[in-house]
């Protein structure tokens, strides 16, 4: 009698067939695409599984010594989490074989569009190989060579034991030959260790301690990799035209993957008065250089007050409120009040979903800021850390009286291109704690934390008397309907936002 359940059933089936030869390893170079039909919620679901785990690569990678006990345990939790070949298992991952080549394929696609994506997406792929290499036992490692056409063969201990002398002068900090595994390399592959002499050479073959020969693979596979991303990026044309593709790639390439910071949560919550001093405060580098913009000039260009105008409501600002905060500080520079009422205040009420479309608009994560409209002379939109040049970057940290060894740090982190773990850096060292114990992903995140550390874990303090309940009530309806956070695909939200965007146009 059969009890299995109808998965199970369908799983069995699948591997009757000639699937599971698909994987042998449960580690690949990704050298073939997948051939086999994925339907959209699956292939949805595998890319933002796999941004997860890479944002969670980049965040360890910063904050652990990759051969640490810590970086390795945190690193196989998230991939048994997320149902990822997180050991190398005999028989029955499949499916998280399947999982890991069909979302590297769609990541491909998604982060082959620009130099930054590739290279970020590089990094982070090498990061995870390095890991599941290193955790191959012996046997499979050898076995993976093999299947990615790397036949390094471990030479036997008779070979070691003859060549120990040899082995130990010519490879630098070899104390302990014997309890070291060697491979007999071509000269070709190791080429980089014979130039720094850091290998032993006979015959044309260098002999390199294990310690190395994951440099060797990482090598092949970083090339590999580039080529094809190089590759996949002159394709993008073919798949631009497929309507159902596009933006979901796009949304991947912006996507920021973590809980919704929409605006209904809070409405009402915060007074204009007190938006001064949240910003010294709460608000991250990002908004609090637009809010001092906005103080300095009365005037922001349109890129600043989507940015701005979408955070602000999701802090909580009201229609009302926002109306009243952006006409208040325009009139006071070059905007007389009626040319606003006529212009910006419809663009306000936009956004808040009360004209056009009628589309509650989210703010933006850091993803789309980071990746999206970068800024040009006289705007102050984008995120200081990716777009400021590095030196008035560092003025501005010491104006905010951020000490010299947090600045280098901070640098240090931009210049490696973790602009979120620099943002990081800098919550940090605004709220005086040792690790925030999050990873950072939006700007209303950081705002949340912030209140949510300054005020001892309460929760925001409600205005007592506000005109934004009202909203708050209208708004909760759609906010059911209309939490456009890139989380989950949103087809049309792209098509919105460039609506949006037409109505900011104005200078
Ligand atoms: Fe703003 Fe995000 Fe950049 Fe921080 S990392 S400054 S929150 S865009």
């Amino acid at each position: 009698m059969d009890f299995s359940s109808g998965r199970a059933r369908l799983k069995q089936a699948r591997l009757a067939g000639d699937r599971r030869e698909l994987y042998p390893h449960s580690l690949q170079f990704y050298l073939d695409p997948p051939t086999e039909n994925v339907s959209l919620v699956e292939f949805e679901s595998f890319a933002v599984d796999r941004l997860k785990l890479l944002k969670v690569v980049e965040n360890l990678g910063v904050s652990y010594v990759r051969s640490s006990d810590s970086y390795k345990t945190k690193l196989e939790a998230e991939l048994r989490k997320l149902k990822f070949p997180y050991k190398a298992l005999a028989e029955d991952d499949y499916e998280a074989r399947r999982k890991d080549h069909i979302s590297h394929f769609i990541l491909r696609l998604a982060y082959c569009q620009s130099e930054d994506l590739r290279r970020w997406f590089l990094q982070q792929e090498m990061d995870l190989l390095r890991y599941r290499f290193n955790e191959l036992s012996e046997n499979l490692r050898q076995k993976f060579l093999e299947h990615v056409n790397l036949p390094f063969e471990a030479i036997s201990e008779d070979l070691k034991n003859e060549l120990a002398n040899e082995l130990c002068t010519s490879t630098p900090g070899m104390t302990k030959v014997k309890e070291q595994m060697f491979y007999k390399v071509g000269l070709a592959d190791a080429v980089d260790l014979f130039r720094a002499r850091r290998v032993f050479i006979k015959d044309g073959f260098a002999y390199v301690p294990h310690k190395e020969i994951d440099a060797i693979v990482l090598n092949n596979y970083r090339t590999k990799l580039s080529k094809a991303l190089a590759l996949t990026a002159r394709s993008l044309p073919s798949i631009q035209s497929d309507e159902r593709l596009q933006p979901l790639l796009n949304h991947l390439s912006h996507s920021y993957v973590g809980p919704d910071y929409s605006v209904q949560k809070n409405t009402g919550k915060i007074s204009l008065e007190q938006i001064d001093a949240l910003s010294g405060k709460s608000f991250p580098l990002c908004m609090r250089q637009l809010h001092k913009a906005l103080r300095d000039n009365h005037h922001l260009r349109h890129g600043g007050r989507v940015q701005y105008g979408l955070f602000l409501k999701g802090i909580g600002l009201t229609l009302e409120q926002a109306l009243e905060f952006w006409k208040k500080e325009f009139i006071r520079g070059k905007v007389d009040a009626d040319k606003f009422d006529k212009g910006y205040a419809y663009s306000i009420r936009h956004s808040y979903g009360k004209e056009g479309k009628r589309t509650d608009y989210t703010p933006y994560s850091c993803m789309k800021i980071i990746m999206s409209n970068p800024p040009s002379q006289g705007d102050y939109h984008g995120c200081p850390f990716r777009h400021s040049d590095p030196e008035l970057l560092k003025q501005k940290l010491q104006s905010y009286k951020i000490p010299p060894s947090g600045i280098t740090q901070i640098l240090e982190l931009v210049k490696g291109m973790h602009y979120q773990l620099a943002c990081q850096k800098y919550f940090e060292l605004m709220h005086d704690v040792d690790d925030i114990g999050f990873s950072l992903n939006h700007p209303n995140q950081y705002f949340t934390e912030s209140q949510r550390l300054l005020s001892g874990g309460r929760e925001l303090k409600k205005e007592p008397s506000n005109s934004g309940n009202s909203q708050q009530k209208n708004n909760s309806q759609e906010s059911m309907n209309s939490n456009s956070a890139p989380t989950s695909s949103n087809t049309t939200a792209d098509a919105e936002l460039e609506g949006l965007e037409a109505y900011f146009t104005e200078d």
